[in-house]
């Protein structure tokens, strides 16, 4: 990303992608998490050849149980990320009890008649090569993960492989290529003040990591060479910057604008109880998106209103076998008696292209985005459908709860679905099963461009609208979400995607049903007046985003935003329709 600054030694600012909000002030440290662990190779006689077997074995169990320690601490960390941690150290145990792995390194101890140790890192090194052929962003940020599973079998062979965090000084600014989650779980946040790291978008492991420990975070930044250990360092975690030995004015602003953040931060926990109402008073709907059930905790402590988007390929991932309708039915039940009675939207499988599911046995096409994925995958495993949808229709006996589906592109997907779901209900309901009565409300996800300019047929088919403006952005504007190279033109201000929301929004109040913006849009404050001015009182986001895009709507006169944003999707530059939103608010 970009660099400014003098050089070496006077204030310098690295930009990059901001993943946790707040300002963090410090001193650096540097992480390699690429320094490969030196080990020695040497010459094992035929007669030893056994017993050096033997100690990878056991070196293998050893970093297992080890592992199994660090998954108990990822499960006494508070809230979601602690759980995505779990997840992440989940998979390093599967790596490390694995054979596969085990028995590669078994061969290369007896072909070559190497130690144990040279044959781990050779056959590491061959597995991180193979990664890296495949050319896929997903996996060649594994390799960070290999590559700390290759460490821990060594260190458990008994060689000393320091982490790079043992000598934290206090206010620490970790300034890192990539963390690994692994070695995260074993950090002091007591000492670490924030994060920044070269690697990474907003799915990253740093980014999981700086939700985990709720700390400032800013990734891909090029500055690794340009940083030294023990120098000061801001982090702006809401503007993506590491600012490095900054000059007395700058720190000096910083100081002050984390003390602001810190009272405004205060601030806005009071506002929990307090209803999202305009000036003139207009009713907005806030709710929460979730991606794992032990968010609930914090969209409960958010004030959210509800779960407006409950993404559920967590059901999916990192297991071997499909989850069972009774599985999904407790892990969904667990979610919504958790709610005590408020609205859960629960979407249907979201799969294919960024997001994967280990069980599902997924075949990419040639363009897995443009692919068989959400909508279009349930529709072509009809038993998966079934399982799921079953499960929901149950769980709908729990509380209020609609189903949403993804992707969703033609209207006979649509009455596909109502198919399905008639002949579902009909069958329970012979079995004496209880659910809800009428049964669950049926909505889109309109993310697609073709969907929303067919907004007005699909209206007639849906009980509700949930506009995914982050797929919305992606497809409209050609740009692959997760690809870092294009991020720059990725901008849901683009005239065509705002033109594409007021007219979804507007298919949607013709056709009388509720419409909601669930994508990450709906959580940036300084766009709540443009959403309000298109007619969209339900707004589903982040539980984090919540408190301030409630204390905007607080600030704003619903009628006076009416009219005044048609001028707005007119506007050609996303910049420009920035200011001009800032100065509606204002
Ligand atoms: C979206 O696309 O805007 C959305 C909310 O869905 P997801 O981010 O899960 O694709
Ligand atoms: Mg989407």
């Amino acid at each position: 990303m970009k660099t400014k600054g003098d050089g070496h030694g006077g204030e310098r600012i690295f930009e990059g992608f901001a993943v946790g909000a707040g300002i963090a002030i410090g001193v650096v440290h540097r992480h390699d998490s690429r320094a490969v662990v030196q080990v020695r190779e040497r010459h094992v006689p035929a007669n030893r050849i056994r017993a050096e077997q033997s100690r990878i074995v056991q070196a293998a169990y050893d970093a297992s149980r080890r592992m199994e320690e660090l998954q108990a601490q990822a499960r006494r960390m508070k809230g979601a990320a602690g759980e995505e941690l779990g997840y992440l150290l989940d998979a390093y145990h599967q790596m490390l009890s694995g054979s596969r792995l085990v028995r590669g390194v078994q061969a290369r101890i007896s072909e070559q008649q190497i130690n144990a140790e040279a044959a781990v890192m050779k056959e590491i090194g061959l597995m991180a090569e193979a990664f890296a052929a495949m050319d896929d962003p997903y996996l060649a940020a594994r390799i960070a993960d290999i590559r700390e599973v290759g460490r821990r079998l060594v260190e458990s062979l008994g060689e000393k492989t320091p982490t790079g965090f043992e000598d934290l000084p206090d206010d620490a600014v970790l300034v890192a290529d990539e963390l690994s989650p692994a070695d995260t779980a074993l950090l002091d946040p007591k000492k670490v003040a924030g994060l920044a790291t070269m690697v990474g978008g907003v799915e990253s492991h740093t980014a999981i990591v700086a939700r985990a420990l709720g700390l400032p975070a800013v990734v891909a930044a090029d500055f690794l060479d340009q940083v030294e250990n023990g120098e000061t360092a801001i982090i702006d975690g809401g503007e993506g910057k590491l600012i490095v030995a900054p000059s007395a004015a700058t720190l000096n602003l910083y100081r002050e604008r984390r003390a602001d953040f810190l009272r405004a931060q205060r601030a806005l926990t009071k506002l929990k109880t307090v209803p999202a109402t305009t000036r003139d008073g207009m009713r907005v709907t806030l709710q929460a998106n979730i991606e794992l059930p032990s968010e609930v905790d914090a969209v409960l402590a958010s004030g959210a209103e509800g779960i407006g988007l409950l993404r559920s390929e967590f059901l999916f991932m990192n297991r071997g076998k499909l989850p069972t309708e009774e599985e999904q039915f407790k892990e969904l039940a667990g979610i919504v008696r958790r709610m005590q009675g408020r609205p859960v939207t629960i979407r249907t499988l979201d799969v294919g292209a960024d997001k994967l599911g280990d069980a599902l046995d997924l075949k990419t096409g040639p363009n897995p985005a443009l692919g068989l994925r959400a909508i279009r995958f349930s529709l072509s495993r009809r038993k998966l459908l079934l399982t799921q949808l079953s499960a929901i229709l149950r769980v709908s006996a729990l509380g209020p709860v609609r189903i949403l589906l993804p992707m969703v592109c033609t209207v006979e997907e649509v009455r596909e679905v109502r198919r399905i779901l008639a002949r579902l209900v009909a069958a329970l309901k012979r079995k004496g099963v209880k659910m809800a009565d009428p049964p669950p409300p049926l909505g889109v996800m309109i993310e697609i461009p073709g969907a929303a300019l067919a907004a007005d047929a699909l209206a007639a088919e849906s009980d509700f609208f949930a506009i995914g403006t982050n797929d919305l952005t992606q497809y409209t504007l050609a740009i692959d979400r997760t690809d870092e190279q294009v991020a720059y033109l990725y901008n849901p201000l683009h005239p065509a995607v705002l033109r594409l929301i007021q007219f979804a929004a507007e298919a949607a109040h013709a056709g009388r049903i509720p419409v909601s913006v669930c994508g990450e849009m709906a959580g940036d404050e300084r766009l709540a007046p443009l959403l309000l001015g298109f007619g969209i009182t339900e707004l589903s986001m982040s539980p984090a985003n919540l408190p301030r895009v409630k204390n905007r709507i607080l600030d704003l006169t619903y009628s006076a935003l009416q009219g005044k944003v048609r001028r707005i999707t007119s506007l050609a530059d996303p910049a420009k329709v920035r200011k001009v939103v800032d100065e509606l608010s204002s």
